[in-house]
Order: C-alpha cells, then sequence, then structure tokens
C-alpha cells in the first residue's frame, strides 16, 4: 500500500508536471535525480495593495534528501 504523505503547504493553484531530470544538489553536492514542477504562487507581501500577483515558479525537489529549490521563472 502505497501512502502520499507529501505536506505541501504553498498556495499553489496550477501544479504542471514537467520531468525528472538530474540536476547539481548543493545538500548532496552531486548530481542527483529531480522532480520538477511549475507552480503558480500567489503572492501577498503587499497588504495595502488587493492585487495579488501569481507568479510561476520552478520547484525543482531532490529525491535524494528532499531539498526543494524554487526559481521564480518571470524576472521583471
Ligand atoms: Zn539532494
Amino acid at each position: 500500500m502505497q501512502r502520499d504523505a507529501h505536506g505541501m503547504s504553498t498556495m499553489a493553484t496550477t501544479t504542471t508536471d514537467i520531468d525528472d531530470l538530474t540536476e547539481e544538489c548543493d545538500e548532496c553536492d552531486q548530481q542527483t535525480p529531480h522532480t520538477i514542477t511549475v507552480k503558480i504562487l500567489t503572492e501577498s507581501s503587499q497588504p495595502e495593495n488587493a492585487q495579488y500577483s501569481r507568479e510561476p515558479y520552478r520547484i525543482s525537489e531532490c529525491r535524494v534528501c528532499g531539498d526543494t529549490e524554487r526559481t521564480r521563472m518571470n524576472n521583471a
């Protein structure tokens, strides 16, 4: 039996699975398999502004140590 114990608590509205890639992991200090996803995260850093900007982030999760790295895809 398989249990999904993934307790993600981000405000993600959209998740797009891209692929598994091999990338350099800082924690493992070597090339490891990563799960790459793209999520639209709502940023609410400006309380005065009722407008929430929704930004796509590229989430790279190391499948060895579980370390995740978020990279904002829109660099304004
Ligand atoms: Zn790692």
